[in-house]
């Protein structure tokens, strides 16, 4: 079993609701250990588009990196994901921020995630459920991490997700 550490977000519909179908949908691929609250976030990239909710899951899981994948890809095409342009509006999206202190680069895996350490976003409810872990490749805490970004700008900090 591996602790696995995922990012959540989404932007479309009712968004509170497609955060509890994706924890719903996780109970069956491992055991969700922590998560952190939800986080209100302005979009980066393409800007005009809705605010996304974030949020942050450390899962126990018997899935390999690659199965693990395939497996949030299907779950999101099972909560409604349509195709849409890269950084564009999502009902969900689920990334894999830190699979244990594993590191790979692959043509369709990345880790720990590429953008981690740059996005506010991902960095900030994460710290709340793993500060103290340690990014394998930038060999600093997920805290400092956050710490060195520079101006959070649009990002707050939500309640639990009821
Ligand atoms: P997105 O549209 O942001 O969900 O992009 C997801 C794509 O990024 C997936 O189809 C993966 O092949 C790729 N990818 C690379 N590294 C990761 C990662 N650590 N977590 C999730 N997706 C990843």
């Amino acid at each position: 079993m591996t602790l696995v550490h995922l990012g959540l977000g989404t932007n479309l519909g009712d968004r509170p609701a497609n955060l509890r179908a994706a924890l719903d949908a996780l109970v069956t691929i491992g055991t969700v250990a922590a998560r952190s609250h939800v986080w209100e976030t302005a979009p980066l990239y393409v800007t005009d588009q809705p605010a996304f909710l974030n949020m942050a899951v450390a899962l126990e899981t018997g899935l390999a990196p690659l199965d693990l994948l395939a497996r949030l890809k299907a779950m999101e095409d099972g909560l409604g994901r349509v195709a849409s342009v890269r950084y564009g509006p999502r009902l969900i999206d689920l990334d894999i921020l830190l699979y244990g202190d594993v590191v790979m680069e692959g043509e369709v895996l990345t880790l720990p995630h590429p953008r981690l350490h740059e996005r506010h976003f991902a960095l900030a409810p994460l710290a709340e459920i793993a500060g103290e872990c340690v990014h394998p490749v930038l060999a600093a805490g997920i805290g400092t991490l956050l710490e060195r970004l520079p101006e959070a700008g649009d990002v707050r900090r939500l309640g639990p997700l009821s």
